[in-house]
C-alpha cells in the first residue's frame, strides 16, 4: 500500500534513460542513400562500393543490402570483393587495376575448380599430399603484364612433384591460361564471358551447360598434362 502511493505521487520523474543506441546493423544491411547499380533493381539504399586501386580511382558503382558483398567488413561489388578477397590470401599490397576482373576471376575458377584439380594430382600416385598457394601476383615476363595465380602442388617427402597453377592477366582478363608445371596446356575463356562480350542471353540450362563443359575442358587438359610430364620423366 504504501508503496504504491509513493510511486504514484511521485512527481520528481526520472529524466528519461536515452534510448539505447540502435544496433549498427553491420556492412550487410547498413542502408546508404545511392541508386543501387544491379539491373532492374529500384532501390536507393545503396552504399558505395569501397574499392579504391593503386592510382586512387574509386569504384564508382553502390549497392543496396540484397545485391551488395561484403569483405573483410566492408561494401564491396562482386567483382570487387572477390580482389579483396583474393588479396586477404596474401597477394601482397599492389592492388588492381578498377577495371580487372584478373584477381576475381582467378579466385572463382579456384574455387570452383580446386577440389577437382587436388584429385587429378592426387589420382598420379606420385605424391602423397596437395597444398594449394593463395593467389599470388606472378611476373609476366617479356610482356610486363601483371598475372594473378592460383597453384596447387602435389607433395611428397623430397618436395613437389607437380604444380598446376590457373593464371589470369589483369591486361587480358577473358583467358584463363592453365599450366602444369612451366607448360601452358590450355588458353580458354569461360563461357559466361564469352556470351557478355557478344551480347548473348543464356538460359539457365544453357549456362550451366557450357559451364560444365568449359570445367570438363580445364580438367582434362590439366589431366593431359600431367601425363606428358610423367611421361617424361619416366
Ligand atoms: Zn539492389
Ligand atoms: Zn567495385
Amino acid at each position: 500500500m504504501t508503496l504504491w502511493r509513493r510511486v504514484l505521487g511521485d512527481d520528481r520523474r526520472q529524466p528519461e534513460p536515452p534510448p539505447p543506441p540502435a544496433a549498427d546493423p553491420g556492412p550487410e544491411e547498413r542502408p546508404g542513400d545511392l541508386p543501387c547499380a544491379a539491373t532492374g533493381c529500384a532501390e536507393t539504399t545503396g552504399v558505395g562500393c569501397a574499392y579504391l586501386d593503386r592510382r586512387g580511382r574509386a569504384c564508382p558503382t553502390a549497392w543496396c543490402p540484397a545485391h551488395r558483398d561484403i569483405a573483410a567488413g566492408r561494401v564491396y561489388c562482386r567483382r570487387h570483393a572477390g580482389v579483396v578477397r583474393a588479396l586477404a590470401g596474401g597477394a601482397g599490397t599492389r592492388l588492381p587495376d578498377l577495371e580487372t576482373r584478373a584477381p576475381s576471376l582467378v579466385e572463382w575458377l579456384a574455387r570452383d575448380l580446386g577440389d577437382d584439380l587436388g584429385h587429378l594430382l592426387m589420382a598420379t600416385g606420385a605424391g602423397d599430399a596437395v597444398t594449394s598457394e593463395a593467389a599470388q601476383l606472378v611476373d609476366g615476363g617479356r610482356a610486363k603484364e601483371q598475372i594473378w595465380e592460383r597453384s596447387w602442388r602435389l607433395c611428397r617427402h623430397t618436395g613437389f612433384v607437380h604444380r598446376v597453377a590457373l593464371q589470369v592477366a589483369e591486361g587480358h582478363d577473358t583467358a584463363v591460361v592453365v599450366r602444369v608445371g612451366r607448360r601452358e596446356v590450355a588458353r580458354l575463356t569461360p563461357p559466361w564471358i564469352e556470351a557478355r562480350g557478344r551480347g548473348e542471353h543464356l538460359s539457365a540450362e544453357e549456362d550451366a551447360r557450357r559451364r560444365a563443359l568449359f570445367r570438363e575442358a580445364v580438367l582434362a587438359a590439366v589431366r593431359r598434362g600431367l601425363a606428358e610430364v610423367a611421361l617424361e620423366r619416366a
